[in-house]
């Protein structure tokens, strides 16, 4: 058994300052850095519980008719909270989508931005290849069941997809995330704060080493009246998604006013479909505009042995979710 040290942190600067030691790791709800270190994927020599950190539990209107969800929001508050619910429909469904209620109820808004994927192989230790857990080793997954992994965005190094159901809708609501560390505060586009494995599987995260995450800003909502998250799984709840969509229109009448489509289960970040939204732009919601718009969405998609099928289902999904967030009014 390895031995582990535990410090509370009073304030976010003595959370940056413990952090600044090697083998450091935050820890909110613990709902996925547990398991991990339960299975010896993870194995920090220091956990520094960020969950008495004031001001960090709440969520707060913006100046500009935004909202401000702090980090250490429980992610059942974020989908229940009325402003959310209100103004923010599409990351209400996207929360209530995810995991079970128990998980939910413990789970932070900050933690879910940090999930890690679900590759079989990530997780059990007795595969020795996986680039995500040991760089450089190899990737179990490229000769294994490969029917939950990406379609887009990946590469040899590593075929992992991003498990999230949050991140989705934050990607199609074009969320800021905010973090404080040894240099100050910053934020991060949320089209920035994934990564594809490129040739660092190892980082899931443009994070700098030893910066806390203090919050996700949403823009002005654009979204309330047309959006929807459609999530496709092995079964009915307590799975992860095999595809999902986050659709979010803007509409004149019947004419698509904007677009914003993000997919989950794709890759190995959150996938805005920008070619798919562009062609819905100007154009009424009938099946063969949804169809052709959707297929732009999968070009240069390269399935694996199990997951072809997702290049399908990804173009339905997108359809049906679309057609539901344009009938929403
Ligand atoms: Fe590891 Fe990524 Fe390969 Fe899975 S797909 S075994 S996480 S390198």
């Amino acid at each position: 058994m390895d031995a582990i040290s535990y410090q509370r942190a009073a304030d976010i600067g003595s959370a940056i300052q413990a952090a600044s030691q090697p083998g450091t790791v935050f820890i909110g709800g613990g709902t996925n850095l547990l398991d991990l270190m339960k299975g010896g994927v993870a194995r920090p020599v220091r956990l520094v519980d960020i969950t008495h950190i004031g001001g960090l539990d709440t969520i707060t209107a913006l100046p500009d008719g935004g909202l401000r969800i702090g980090a250490l929001v429980r992610n059942s508050d974020a989908a229940n909270h009325a402003w959310v619910r209100e103004r923010y429909p599409l990351l209400s469904q996207a929360f209530l989508a995810g995991a079970s209620a128990q998980l939910r109820n413990m789970a932070t808004v900050g933690g879910n931005l940090m999930q890690r994927t679900r590759c079989y192989y990530f997780y059990d230790t007795a595969f020795p290849q996986c680039n995500k857990r040991k760089p450089g080793s190899g990737c179990a997954a490229l000769e294994g069941n490969t029917r939950i992994h990406a379609i887009l965005g990946a590469n040899d190094q590593c075929i992992a997809t991003n498990p999230s159901d949050m991140n989705v809708a934050l990607a199609a609501l074009d969320a800021v995330v905010r973090v404080s560390g040894r240099d100050g505060e910053r934020t991060i586009p949320f089209a920035q704060f994934h990564r594809l494995p490129g040739d660092r599987p190892d980082l899931d995260t443009t994070l700098l080493p030893g910066e806390l995450i203090t919050s996700v800003d949403l823009p002005p909502p654009l979204f309330a009246a047309h959006s929807k998250y459609l999530k496709v799984r092995d079964r009915a709840s307590y799975a992860f998604a095999l595809v999902s969509v986050a659709a979010a229109l803007q509409m004149d009448g019947n004419t698509v006013k904007s677009a914003r489509i993000a997919l989950g289960g794709v890759a190995h970040k959150p996938w805005r479909a920008k070619a798919t939204e562009a062609a819905l732009v100007g154009r009424t919601l009938d099946r063969s505009t949804l169809q052709n718009a959707a297929a732009l969405a999968v070009q240069g998609a390269k399935p694996r042995r199990d997951n072809a099928f997702k290049v399908t289902l990804a173009q339905r999904a997108i359809v049906r979710a679309v057609e539901q967030a344009g009938g929403a009014a």
